[in-house]
């Protein structure tokens, strides 16, 4: 059995299980967002569990549901065998954005737990200067946050999460708002204290969008699709502690999450929301609009010209780690490339097409011209510019189109989706768009139907 946390490992009953859990929001025009499809999930006491997804995927969601801050439109949570029905007090949060009080100290802001579970004063005194001491904030007791960096309010954000002795520690890319020196010593930090035992806590349940972060700390790595999450991965990672990033295993382990990860494509649902049955007869898709990856163009352009400089195939891990991007950011460009016929993903690499490659050679009015014509099968687009040609004066106010979209999405993906619909249509001189008085409108040379298909358009 290999050394580290699998050791930990005790052979004993689920102490969280989701038996079937689904999330629908209703948007304010009454219509459903399905953010969490049927996930089945079991948490055993000893794990170390890392939960990957594309932002805007579910996962903070999920958090919540399983700490009991909210509730699943269908399906259960069991603690210990029980219905969660509210604030699971066995499980602590650590937040990305450390949520403290600005108006009460250090010592206060840790004890905040312990006051809501009604220990005597003493006791929360005592027990929050235990916490700090461990989580080597001593001495700042008296602090403000205010007073203190960015590191040292998440370390009060861990001490207060960890001062109510949590069997389930949450944490929601704790680690994302910080600058790397101090993310990388208070990763280590934290997970000495877990491989050593020195915190009673029983299992760690960690969103995260990177990679390497999952398999530098996790036993297990879960991950989720997107619109709407499902499961599509759950990998045990008994890589041996202290795992060294360097090392040929960390390096592959990365690889196969990475490929996984870059599947997620194929693992896309079009199941409408609301359960209708779905139209794809008219060319908008149905009542369904299908979402476009948010791959910006001059990102597009900057990755696939990389690619041509390594002979039009690389490594999509290498590819991230050299334009420092995360995976979930990395993802809607490559999408984005493999929508407009200029690359494909094949297991884990990056390939150029044929068009790519003359995509990258050609001036700027060809590459235009290149993705003008790819937009011709990309119903947002083909939806955007008919309602600007059939208006009058050609021009139609950005909000009228963000309504449309939040008949589709939610409220932050329905502005992902327009600015990047915008980014495009833009870059393919399709519309123009004027950010002061945020309206698209038509040139007179742009009125002409840009996107002909042969089907009876109005
Ligand atoms: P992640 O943490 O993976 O980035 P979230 O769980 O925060 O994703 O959100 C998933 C989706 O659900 C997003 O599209 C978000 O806009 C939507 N969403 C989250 N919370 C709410 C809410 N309270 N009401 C409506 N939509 C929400
Ligand atoms: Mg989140």
């Amino acid at each position: 059995m290999p050394p580290g946390s699998s050791q930990r490992k005790e052979q004993s009953a689920g102490l969280v299980r989701l038996l079937g859990v689904t999330k629908m929001y209703t948007q304010p025009d009454h219509y459903d967002i399905r953010v969490l499809d049927d996930i089945h999930f079991e948490i055993h006491p000893g794990e170390f569990i890392a939960l990957l997804g594309p932002s805007g995927s579910g996962k903070s969601t999920l958090l919540r549901i399983i700490t009991g801050l909210s509730h699943p439109s269908y399906g259960t949570v069991l603690y210990r065998g029980q219905p969660v029905v509210g604030p699971n007090p066995h499980a602590a949060m650590v937040f990305q954005s450390f949520a403290l009080y600005p108006w009460l100290s250090v010592q206060q802001n840790v004890e905040l737990g312990l006051v809501a579970q009604g220990v005597a004063p003493d006791i929360r005194q005592k027990r929050a200067i235990e916490l700090i001491d461990l989580i080597g904030l001593n001495g700042y007791e008296d602090a403000f946050p205010k007073e203190l960096s960015g590191g040292m309010r998440q370390r009060v954000g861990f001490a207060r999460a960890l001062a109510v002795d949590p069997e389930l520690l949450c944490m929601d890319e704790p680690f994302s708002a910080l600058d790397f020196l101090t993310a990388e010593n208070l990763r280590s930090e934290l997970l000495d204290l877990w491989l050593e035992s020195r915190i009673p806590t029983r299992a760690i349940l960690m969103v995260t969008h990177g990679i390497e972060e999952a398999v530098y700390m996790a036993d297990r790595i879960v991950i989720l699709s997107k619109n709407p999450a499902r499961i599509v991965a759950d990998l045990p990672n008994l890589l041996p502690f202290p795992r060294n990033r360097k090392s040929a295993e960390f390096v592959q382990m990365v690889d196969q999450v990475y490929k996984i990860v870059t599947g997620w494509d194929e693992q896309k649902d079009t199941t409408p929301v609301n359960d209708e049955p779905f139209k794809a007869t008219s060319d908008e898709g149905g009542r369904q609009l299908k979402p476009i990856p948010y791959g910006h163009i001059s990102m597009l352009s900057g990755l696939l010209e990389l690619v041509a400089d390594r002979g039009g195939q690389d490594d999509l891990y290498r590819l991230g780690a050299e334009l420092f991007l995360e995976v979930d950011d990395l993802l809607p460009v490559t999408e984005t490339a493999e929508l407009f016929q200029l690359a494909e993903v094949r297991e884990g690499d990056l390939i150029l097409t044929e068009l790519g490659h003359s995509f990258v050679e050609q001036d700027v009015n060809d590459r235009k011209s290149i993705v003008r014509q790819q937009l011709k099968d990309v119903p947002m687009l083909r939806m955007i510019t008919r309602v600007l040609r059939t208006k009058a004066n050609h021009a139609m106010n950005k909000e009228f189109f963000t309504d449309i979209l939040e008949e589709h999405f939610s409220v932050d993906e329905a502005e992902r989706q327009l600015t990047t619909a915008i980014n495009w249509g833009r870059f393919a001189d399709l519309f123009h768009y004027d950010t002061d008085t945020e309206q698209l409108y038509l040139d007179e040379d742009q009125t002409e139907d840009p996107l002909p298909v042969a089907s009876n358009e109005s």
